[in-house]
């Protein structure tokens, strides 16, 4: 499975958020917690990052391992953000290896990611499918899940939802369908991250000034904080750095159980 990161806390270099001890550029080669989801995650990656002044944020991904890309190192050492979207990409089997399978997804102020598979793709969800616009699914980044489900959260923000709704609102859509699903979805605007847990591991951490949701940990500090599965997370940086974390759902005991496809 994919692993990502939302950050939201003071300006930093997008650089110094990746590459930390056990953070996500190592999480590409040497994940720590993939619950027997793939090994790494050299598919791709992509990073999103929010600048002052701009209406939507920069969108950076390549279908290639993230250490492998030295432009993408040295933009990343000088790019300065506040808000901060990143993903590794573990392609599922069967799904193309292509830049526009990467997340982060964007679409206006928004940057989605997506770590999992929807089970009995795509059938399974074919009836949700049908319910988006023709020119939303005709328009998908990538024939995969990770795009649909992207298209189908944004459909729900389009209607009036709130982020953590959206993401509430179809893993539990999807879950329905394909209950061995695994989907833990990221979505920011740049001032809140919200995030679920779906049969995947995530981490909060939380700081004097900032926050952030994580697949793993990006070092040993003991205030990371593991959420629980089947939860929806939301965190924000302002008034005060705040994770504010609720059930989604009923607990699975026999999640880890079952192995993926
Ligand atoms: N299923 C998605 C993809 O193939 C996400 C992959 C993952 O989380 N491993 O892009």
């Amino acid at each position: 499975m994919c692993r990502h990161l939302g950050y939201l806390g003071p300006a930093v270099p997008v650089a110094g958020l990746l590459d930390r001890p056990t953070g996500l550029l190592r999480q590409t080669w040497a994940p720590a917690d993939m619950r027997g989801g793939g090994t790494v995650n050299v598919d791709g990656f992509g990073v999103g990052w929010y600048v002052d002044g701009e209406p939507e944020p920069v969108r950076y991904r390549r279908a290639v391992p993230m250490w492998t890309d030295a432009a993408f190192t040295g933009i990343a050492a000088v790019t300065r953000s506040a808000a901060v979207l990143a993903a590794a990409r573990s392609a599922t089997i069967g799904m193309p290896v292509v830049d526009q399978a990467c997340a982060p997804f964007t679409g206006g102020r928004w940057l989605f990611s997506h770590n999992g598979r929807i089970a009995g793709w795509p059938g399974s969800v074919a009836d949700l499918a049908a319910e988006l616009p023709t020119v939303d699914l005709v328009t998908l980044d990538a024939p995969t899940d990770s795009a649909l489900l992207w298209a189908l959260v944004r459909h729900r923000l389009r209607a009036g939802a709130s982020m953590a709704d959206a993401l509430a609102g179809v893993v539990l859509a999807v879950a329905d369908r394909a209950p061995d699903s695994r989907l833990n979805l990221m979505i920011t605007d740049g001032v809140t991250v919200a995030a679920t847990t779906w049969w995947h591991s995530l981490s909060t951490l939380t700081g004097p000034d900032f926050v952030v949701v994580a697949s793993e940990p990006w070092d040993d500090d003991p205030q990371w904080t593991s959420v629980a599965d089947r939860a929806l997370v939301t965190a924000s940086r302002t008034p005060i750095p705040t994770v504010r974390v609720r059930a989604l759902g009923r607990p699975d005991k026999d999640a880890d159980d079952r192995l993926p496809a």
